[in-house]
């Protein structure tokens, strides 16, 4: 009987003849790829050999001015909420972080909730947003049945056992008409293939998986749910380019993306470093541009998954969507 081994991390499993293999599918064909992951050689899942349980991060700023202006990203999430959604009781969003998206869209539902365990981003969507939000899945209302439950970038953050069990918990408690929707780095993607531990989504820190779209699709099905469609995001595509060939060329990891996104170094002036990747980023955002509009058109190529799922009732059709 397997069971879960700390020495390589909760997501490798240990044989009773003490070989490991996939968490995912079982395999017992592991590579190590890079200095962070190791890669099975049946479903390409990458898991990492060092990164705890769960990690939690302060992964936005925290403050109501910044909620008002609508992003790119902003309005391809609630597009793809828009296209899967089939009923509209009740949003979940696991690792809501600030309720950035929750509060954004909870308007499209009877009630929504939100589950995050950064203790600054509860309290600030509790007491600033008046979001409903839990540490953890177990603590929502018993009366909740979840039409759609939301992964942005949460789910490669979390031990497999943690997955397996929120995703449990989801379909327990889901509508009959229950739709999964799942964003995750692509390691299988050309953006990882071709930058590798440059590519801007490559965050080993913090990442306890590198998801492919076969090992996604396994992870669910374990639950019942079959894709039933995928999504390209144009603003996830051409940032994810950009800011790896940044990586490539100065060597130092997510700088500009840690500068806008996390805002990581605000008490920090602007330094020459700064200066250089913004002149940088103007002369290679044209190149980026382009491959993230070329992107649409590729199964694949783009760093990032997006997908949804529903309960498996026999069928596995999967529908590609360019939002
Ligand atoms: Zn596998």
């Amino acid at each position: 009987m397997a069971e879960l081994t700390p020495v390589l991390g909760s997501w490798v499993h240990m044989q009773a003849d003490n070989s490991i293999s996939c968490c995912i599918c079982g395999c017992g064909e592991l590579t190590a790829v890079g200095r962070h992951y190791v890669r099975c050689s049946s479903c390409g899942h990458e898991t990492n050999a060092g990164a705890p349980e769960s990690v939690s991060i302060t992964n936005e700023r925290l403050d109501r001015a910044g909620l008002s202006r609508t992003t790119a990203l902003d309005r391809f999430k609630r597009r793809v909420l828009k296209r899967c959604v089939a009923d509209s009781s009740f949003l979940l969003d696991v690792g809501s972080g600030s309720g950035r998206f929750l509060s954004r869209n909870r308007d499209m539902f009877k009630g929504a909730a939100g589950i995050e365990i950064d203790p600054a981003s509860v309290a600030f969507s509790r007491e600033v947003l008046s979001l409903l939000v839990a540490g953890d899945i177990s603590e929502l209302p018993a009366e909740v049945r979840i039409s759609v439950a939301t992964f942005w970038h949460s789910l490669e953050h979390m031990g497999i056992g943690t997955a397996d069990r929120v995703l449990r918990e989801i379909t327990v408690r889901g509508a009959p008409t229950l739709r999964v929707v799942v964003s995750v780095p692509a390691a299988d993607s050309r953006l990882f293939r071709l930058f590798g531990e440059h590519a801007a989504y490559y965050d080993p820190a913090t990442h306890a998986h590198q998801f492919t779209a076969a090992s996604l699709d396994l992870l669910m099905s374990r639950h019942r749910l079959a894709r039933c469609r995928c999504f390209h995001s144009f603003a996830y595509g051409w940032f994810g380019w950009l800011q790896s060939m940044l990586n490539s060329i100065t060597g130092r990891h997510n700088r500009l993306y840690m500068r806008i996104k996390r805002n990581a170094n605000r008490s920090e002036r602007m330094g020459a470093g700064d200066v250089g990747d913004i002149l940088l980023a103007c002369l290679l955002l044209p190149a980026a541009a382009l491959v993230g509009l070329l992107d649409r058109g590729m199964r694949g190529s783009g760093g990032v998954l997006t997908a949804c799922y529903a309960p498996a009732h026999g069928e596995s059709a999967s529908e590609e969507s360019t939002t």
